[in-house]
């Protein structure tokens, strides 16, 4: 069995995950910024929660994480902020769920120690707030050069990679990309999609390192400048 994710809609339009891996029976969620939604999940699953990882300080993606009886496994440089943390990590750690690895990448920018945890062998990664379809999160505690850095990073990825990021923003960032690329086929194509899946009430996450490098505007760019040209653009959009 590959690797169950769940995805889990909590707060207004923030996505944790539910992570279980069938050979083991272990369980991890991904950012919890409530807990009841994902307690449910869960449950209804026969699953038990074992660990909870979070990808950064904010309290939309750890405000539920004392509600499971289990280990947190966070950024070291943030541990301060999230208040219990038993497994500080950093740039380079493994994290398991029973065999399977995830490589912690840290993704400065929206905050100093976000980090990603990139399943390589399963060709999934979580993305937090860095990376989202067709955007990346503000720059609240970095700078367009940490953003763009990360940017690389990730379009290095295999195109296959599917991405699962925090939040459900993709409408917005593509009427912005469209703005930015307006004769780029791809982003029009998009558009239409998102649309059309955000009227059925359906989610558009997650997506791939292959579509986010075709129609992204800010994996799309060329340089960290015009990054944080763009980011400041979308902050005024
Ligand atoms: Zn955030
Ligand atoms: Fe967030």
């Amino acid at each position: 069995m590959p690797l169950e994710i769940v995805q889990v809609p909590v707060l207004s339009d923030n996505y944790a995950w539910l992570l279980h891996d069938d050979v083991s029976g272990t369980t991890v969620v991904v950012d919890p910024g409530e807990a009841t939604p994902l307690l449910d999940a869960a449950a209804a699953r026969g699953w038990t929660v074992d660990a909870v990882w979070n990808t950064h300080w904010h309290p939309d993606h750890v405000g539920g994480n004392e509600a499971f009886a289990a280990p947190i496994t966070a950024p070291a440089e943030e541990a301060a902020k999230i208040g219990r943390v038993d497994h500080p990590i950093a740039e380079g750690d493994t994290v398991r769920i029973g065999d399977r690895a995830a490589q912690v990448m840290r993704v400065p920018g929206h905050t100093q120690g976000h980090v990603a945890f990139h399943f390589a062998d399963d060709g999934v990664i979580f993305t937090g707030d860095t990376l989202f379809a067709m955007g990346c999160g503000r720059l609240f505690e970095g700078t367009p050069a940490d953003m763009f850095a990360n940017m690389q990073r990730y379009a290095e990825l295999p195109d296959a990679t599917v991405v699962y990021c925090g939040h459900e923003y993709t409408q917005s960032n593509a009427r912005f990309a469209a703005s930015v690329e307006p004769d780029n086929a791809d982003i029009a194509a998009r558009v239409r999609e998102v649309d059309a899946l955000r009227a059925a009430g359906e989610p558009t996450v997650p997506t791939t390192i292959g579509r986010e490098r075709a129609t992204n505007p800010f994996m799309r760019s060329t340089s960290a400048e015009q990054l944080g040209e763009r980011r400041v653009a979308k902050d005024n959009f």
